[in-house]
Parts: structure tokens; C-alpha cells; sequence
């Protein structure tokens, strides 16, 4: 929001996804809307600027120390996303064009909002922890 942090990123996908677990909703007061990119292909200017959360064992969140913008949610662990970084969406500079292509932890979601339903993929919490055992007990 005040420019002291930027990032490029080269290979960008056009689709997000929505996550609503607690700490998503808390995090963003709303949900995490994150565009999923390699880690290698994001380059930061700033980085003085970004401070790090470790939310949980497996993962961190990064904020700009001057005015408190998201920037970053990414796994600390090895295993499903560990190369990946989840950039919300609404820090592009186009933000427009995008497509969701799923929504996890829907049942967390507060009944107060949904996003227009479409084929995205849905999932539950204890789908994602099927399909990511390291995620489970945050
Ligand atoms: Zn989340």
C-alpha cells in the first residue's frame, strides 16, 4: 500500500484460490485470496521493510513493517507447497482477469459471505489435511 516493499513476479498462473481457515480470516478479516507462485520466480525490493510471522510450525505470514500490507503466506516444511508462496491478489498491480479455482476450508467460511459459485474445486479442512497430512494441528 505505501510502496516501501514490491515484488515482480515472472510466472504467474491467472487463478487464486480462497482460503477461510482461522488464521486466513483473521490474518486478512476476510480470507486469504492467494495467488499461488514458485518461490524462485518472486523477487522483492524493500526487504528491510518485510517482517515475518511463523503462524504455525509448518508456515509463516509476512507483513511491510511501515504500513502493515499482507505480502506473503508460505510453508516453512517440506512437503505439498513447499516451493510455493501464496501472494494475495489484491497486491498486483492488475489484480483483474484472475479466475478462482477452489476454496478450502469451506467449512470455516462465516455464513455472512460467499463467493459466486462456479466449478471451482471446494474443499473442507479435513480435505486439505487428507491431501496435506503436515497441516493438520495448526
Ligand atoms: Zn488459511
Amino acid at each position: 500500500m505505501c510502496g516501501a516493499v514490491s515484488f515482480t513476479a515472472t510466472e504467474v498462473p491467472g487463478t487464486f484460490g480462497a482460503c477461510h481457515c482461522e488464521m486466513c480470516r483473521r490474518w486478512t478479516g476476510s480470507a486469504l485470496l492467494g495467488v499461488t507462485v514458485p518461490k524462485d520466480k518472486v523477487t522483492w525490493t524493500g526487504t528491510e521493510n518485510i517482517a515475518e510471522f511463523q503462524s504455525t510450525s509448518w508456515a509463516k505470514r509476512a507483513w511491510c513493517r511501515v504500513c502493515g500490507s499482507n505480502l506473503y503466506f508460505q510453508f516453512t516444511m517440506d512437503g505439498a507447497w513447499s516451493d510455493e508462496v501464496e501472494l494475495p491478489l489484491g497486491l498486483f498491480d492488475d489484480p483483474n482477469g484472475f479466475r478462482m479455482t477452489n476454496e478450502i476450508y469451506i467449512d470455516h467460511k462465516p455464513d455472512s459471505f460467499s463467493y459466486t459459485p462456479t466449478d471451482r474445486q471446494v474443499l473442507t479442512r479435513q480435505q486439505v489435511v487428507e491431501k496435506a497430512p503436515h497441516v493438520e494441528g495448526d
